[in-house]
C-alpha cells in the first residue's frame, strides 16, 4: 500500500476508485463515491468523498451511525433531523445517530465533502409514508426534501 496517493485532476486521487453512490435506486441524483481510507491501520473506520453535482442531491436517510463531514468544495444546503443548513468549503458537519438527512448541491455549483463513518455501521433507511409526512408538516423541510 502507498503510504502517499497524490491527487490527481478533478477531484480525484491515485489508486481510488470513483464508485456508484449506491448500487441503485431513484432516491439520489448526480452523486458519486471514492473511498479513500478503507479501515487504515488501527483506525477502525472509513474516511469517503462524495461529489454531488450540480443539482443533484443524496438520499434522504437515516441511521444508527454518526457522519462527520467536512465541505471541500462547491456549495449546497444539508436537512439535518428538522433545520436546514447552508454549506461551503471548510464547514464541518455532524450527523447525529438517527437523524434524518439530505445533502444537496445549489443549482449551477457542484458540492464535494469528506465523509468519516465507522467501519461497521447499520444500513441506512428511508422513510416510510407516515415519516415522510410527518417530516412534510414542516415547511422548510418539505420544500427542501426530494424522494
Ligand atoms: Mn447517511
Amino acid at each position: 500500500m502507498n503510504v502517499v496517493r497524490k491527487s490527481l485532476a478533478g477531484q480525484r486521487w491515485e489508486a481510488v476508485e470513483v464508485l456508484d453512490y449506491k448500487p441503485s435506486g431513484s432516491h439520489f441524483r448526480h452523486i458519486s463515491r471514492q473511498v479513500l481510507f478503507d479501515r487504515p491501520g488501527d483506525i477502525d473506520a472509513q474516511l469517503r468523498y462524495f461529489a454531488i453535482e450540480a443539482d443533484g442531491h443524496s438520499t434522504l436517510e437515516r441511521h444508527g451511525h454518526t457522519h462527520a463531514v467536512v465541505v471541500l468544495s462547491g456549495r449546497g444546503r444539508v436537512l439535518i433531523g428538522e433545520r436546514i443548513h447552508s454549506i461551503a468549503p471548510f464547514d464541518l458537519v455532524t450527523v447525529p445517530s438517527g437523524a434524518w438527512h439530505q445533502f444537496r448541491a445549489d443549482q449551477g455549483l457542484p458540492l464535494g465533502f469528506l465523509c468519516l463513518v465507522a467501519a461497521d455501521r447499520d444500513r441506512p433507511q428511508r422513510p416510510g409514508e407516515e415519516e415522510l409526512s410527518r417530516l412534510r408538516e414542516i415547511k422548510e423541510v418539505s420544500d427542501f426534501i426530494v424522494v
